[in-house]
């Protein structure tokens, strides 16, 4: 029989495991600490590349990864659909703005999200609504007036109030499962940087809700049967330092589609961007400086049939200080990892996942052949500078709609011009640890030393009592191992 009946799931966007945890020490967050930490556990936890928001809350929505729901960043560009369809509203895809909401129907048919499984569930603030019951969806269009306002006005914390207030209301229709977004970490550390004082005031904010939350559980005598679980999308890094990639390739002579601007025709490359410390790259098969055909869009172009033109272009990404390294699609599968003259093949074989460096050791993983299964790259790696960047690699080139090579962006560096506005101060999006780790907080505790976002569906639904859909990428975590 399931153990609890309900769950409010808050996904404090943008929030570091590392700042939760001192904060907590400092007495700073005292709901947090009495209701969860000791209760429960904080887990340093890992999420997904990219580490964007919007792709990175599919493993909370679905239990997988990004390229397994084959929305591979916050922009896409298909090729396939580029060089064959002669209309179609899903060649490229930017999910900023109104166009967040399209990304419920992009995700692969086939996958179910948890607002499928659980009935009666409430969502706020969280474009992704795949399956949620008509009245479930309590932010529809208010979503887009809160950030309209908040992003004129800079009163993220208007919009954070609004979701405490909003959750707090639901909960008297007793709802199974609650999801809401939290923005104010993520768009105050946008602006100042992950550790600036409002950014720091958001995480209180968080730790007010929870108790306001706690409070009315209790009141209704519910509390003993509920979770609340703190989760985020993404952790940041402070940013000075930016690359405008669209611009150093336009002037090299490779003809550049990215957005805003997309009516070109006859370009060589697609530029995606993501979170800012990551982007996606489509190159042409074939193009050499003249005119490229539709045609050439249609199949992948693995690092082995770059033409020369290609090559440089690369050469010359990768000398820019702002690219930390890059994951080139590879003939025979995988990905090769190229961090300037270090290379490594990056490839699954019989189930488990191999990392091969061929000179250097670009992940700064001890320079050895390492083969293992998913768990051991985890545990392996979860200290390093780049968390379970093998899984994570080899999980979103899987997509169709991911590009050719992958760019992660070096700390302090993300990968669009300082013009654009707003100028950003954090970034996110790529495969170190400042942008991987995240937090995850429950008041009941998460089994083993650490876990990733995907890991979370399996384990909640277990914890609830709801079959766990099979072909998941994540592993329920709600009893030891
Ligand atoms: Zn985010």
């Amino acid at each position: 029989m399931a153990s609890y009946k309900r769950c409010i799931m808050i996904l404090a966007d943008g929030s570091r495991p590392d700042v939760f945890a001192n904060l907590a020490e400092q007495g700073k967050l005292p709901n947090i600490k009495e209701h969860l930490i000791d209760q429960g556990s904080l887990k340093h936890a890992v999420t997904v590349f990219p580490s964007t928001t919007g792709p990175a809350y599919l493993p909370y929505l679905t239990g997988c990864y990004p390229g397994t729901c084959n929305v591979p960043g916050i922009r896409w560009f298909d090729r396939e659909k580029y060089a064959t369809a002669f209309w179609s509203r899903s060649k490229h895809r930017s999910y900023v703005g109104l166009d967040t909401l399209k990304m419920s129907h992009d995700v692969l048919p086939s996958i179910q999200t948890i607002f499928e499984i659980v009935p009666h569930s409430v969502n706020i603030f969280n474009g992704i609504s795949k399956g949620i019951s008509r009245g479930g969806n309590k932010t529809s269009f208010m979503r887009l007036w809160n950030w309209y306002y908040a992003h004129l006005t800079d009163r993220w914390s208007l919009v954070d109030e609004n979701a405490t207030r909003l959750v707090l209301k639901h909960l008297d229709s007793d709802p199974t499962f609650t999801f809401v977004v939290y923005p104010g970490i993520d768009e105050y550390s946008h602006m100042g940087d992950p550790f600036h004082s409002e950014a720091l005031v958001s995480y209180e904010r968080v730790d007010d809700a929870v108790g306001q939350m706690v409070d009315k559980l209790k009141s209704k005598g519910w509390w003993e049967e509920s979770i609340i679980l703190i989760v985020s999308d993404h952790g940041l890094s402070g940013t000075d330092e930016h690359l405008g990639v669209n611009q150093l390739l336009e002037s090299n002579g490779v003809k550049t589609f990215f957005y805003p601007v997309v009516f070109k025709k006859g370009f060589a490359a697609a530029h995606m961007v993501s979170g800012n410390g990551m982007s996606h790259l489509y190159l042409a098969k074939g193009a050499n400086g003249g005119p490229v055909p539709k045609q050439a869009w249609r199949e992948a172009c693995h690092e082995e049939d770059m033409t020369p033109l290609q090559q440089q272009a690369l050469d010359l990404l990768d000398q820019q200080p702002a690219v930390d390294f890059m994951a080139i699609r590879a003939r025979e599968g995988g990905a090769w990892v190229r961090r300037g003259q270090e290379r490594a093949r990056v490839y699954e074989s019989a189930g488990l996942y191999c990392y091969e460096p061929v000179s250097g050791d670009p992940l700064r993983y001890g320079g050895t052949t390492l083969k293992l299964n998913a768990e051991d790259w985890l545990l392996k790696t979860y200290q390093s500078d780049y968390p379970d960047a093998v899984i994570q690699i080899l999980q979103l080139i899987r997509s169709p709609r991911s590009g050719d090579v992958m760019l992660s962006a070096a700390p302090g560096y993300d990968l669009r011009l300082r013009y654009e506005v707003p100028e950003h101060h954090g970034s996110h999006g790529g495969l170190h640890r400042d942008h991987m780790m995240i937090p995850i907080i429950s008041n009941v505790p998460f089994s083993g030393e650490t876990c990733r976002s995907v890991d979370v569906f399996p384990t909640l639904l277990e914890w609830m009592g709801y079959d766990i859909p099979e072909n998941i990428d994540g592993i329920s975590r709600a009893r030891l191992r």
